[in-house]
Formats: structure tokens, C-alpha cells, sequence
């Protein structure tokens, strides 16, 4: 089995990764707890996942897979975009109020979750893959399930927002399950 150290400490992340990678030869693996934590200072989200594989593959000496992700609401120019996890201060919760107050004027809802996904092959090779799931932003929460942006985050094919489906059902149409999946293939084909 050919071991790759996943560039997160998100243990959802790690779950759907080994899932949707399954019957590959490949064990995904968790970054080490005092693995450095690099700067996320690229202009794209492949660019910063790039970042993060190639720290945990310089750190480990293993292969290494890493993702960015982020929210890109087209009314405000692709905001928070790669910049999502740290959009105005505190929780999650604080950054749906900032989102809905900066869009209050807007009639312009549409948005995509957007997830890039970086791989640094065993020789050293880097591939990216993308994947993206459209929607509308709502103006107020609806279900309390997911994190982040999903209460605001509806998807007009399923009546509801991210934050009222299923995880399932979610991974199977998410921006993220859909890069893990173009992964899975790039890797069949090498492998
Ligand atoms: P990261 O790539 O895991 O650091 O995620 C970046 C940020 O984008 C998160 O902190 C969330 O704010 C947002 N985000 C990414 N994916 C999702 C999702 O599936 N649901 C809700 N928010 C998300």
C-alpha cells in the first residue's frame, strides 16, 4: 500500500478522502501534530493547496494530497473566495451575518463552493484537480447541519440549502466530493 499524508488535521476530511479513495492502493494517512503550517499565501485555491502539499511532502517524505476550498459569491466580484475561512473575526456564525449584510443590496444570488485539490505524486510530480457545486445564497440560515457557508448555501436541483441535506447526499453533489472523485481518477491512472 503506497502511503499518502493528507495536509489537514480535519478528521471529516480525512473520512471522506479514505472513502471516496477506497479500493485504490493507496492509505491516506494524517499529517503529523508538530508538522509546520505554511503560509497560505498564493492568489488561487489550487495555488494554496500546492502550498500546503508540498509542506506536508518536504515534511514527511511521503506523497502527499492537500486541499483549499472556499465559498465565491459572483455579486461581490468572487468574495470571501480563498479567503473564506477568514472572512471578517470569530465563528462561523459571524461570517454568515457579515455575507448577509454585505449582500443585503443585492438581487444577484448566485454562488459556487469551489475546491481545489493538490497532489504531489510519489515522483515528485504535482497534479491539481477542481471541483465546483453552484448555488444560490439565501437571505437568512435554513438546517442546522454542515459547517460553514451550508445554511446559506441552497442548491435549486434538491430544494434546500447544504445545511439540510444529508452528508451523503451533500459529498455526492459538494464541490469537494466532486474534486476527490477527478483525484480518484487521476490516481487510477497512474497506479
Ligand atoms: P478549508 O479549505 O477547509 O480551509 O475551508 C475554507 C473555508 O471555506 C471554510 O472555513 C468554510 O468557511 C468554507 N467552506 C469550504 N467548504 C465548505 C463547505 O462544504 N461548506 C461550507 N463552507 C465551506
Amino acid at each position: 500500500m503506497l502511503q499518502f499524508v493528507l495536509a489537514s488535521h480535519n478528521n471529516n476530511k480525512m473520512a471522506e478522502m479514505a472513502a471516496i479513495l477506497s479500493g485504490l492502493d493507496i492509505e491516506v494517512v494524517p499529517l503529523p501534530e508538530n508538522a509546520p503550517e505554511p503560509e497560505e499565501n498564493g492568489a488561487t485555491f489550487e495555488e494554496n493547496a500546492l502550498i500546503k502539499a508540498k509542506s506536508a511532502a518536504a515534511f514527511t517524505g511521503l506523497p502527499a494530497i492537500a486541499d483549499d476550498s472556499g465559498l465565491c459569491v459572483d455579486a461581490l466580484g468572487g468574495a470571501p473566495g480563498i479567503y473564506s475561512a477568514r472572512y471578517g473575526e470569530g465563528t462561523d456564525r459571524d461570517r454568515n451575518t457579515l455575507l448577509l449584510q454585505n449582500m443585503s443590496n443585492q438581487d444577484d444570488r448566485a454562488c459556487r463552493f469551489v475546491c481545489a485539490i493538490a497532489c504531489i505524486l510519489p515522483g515528485g510530480e504535482a497534479l491539481t484537480v477542481r471541483g465546483e457545486c453552484e448555488g444560490e445564497l439565501l437571505r437568512e440560515s435554513h438546517g442546522e447541519g454542515g459547517f460553514g457557508y451550508d445554511p446559506l448555501f441552497y442548491v435549486p436541483a434538491y430544494g434546500c440549502t447544504f445545511g439540510e441535506l444529508p452528508p451523503e447526499t451533500k459529498n455526492q453533489i459538494s464541490h469537494r466530493g466532486r474534486a476527490l472523485r477527478k483525484l480518484r481518477k487521476e490516481l487510477e491512472a497512474r497506479m
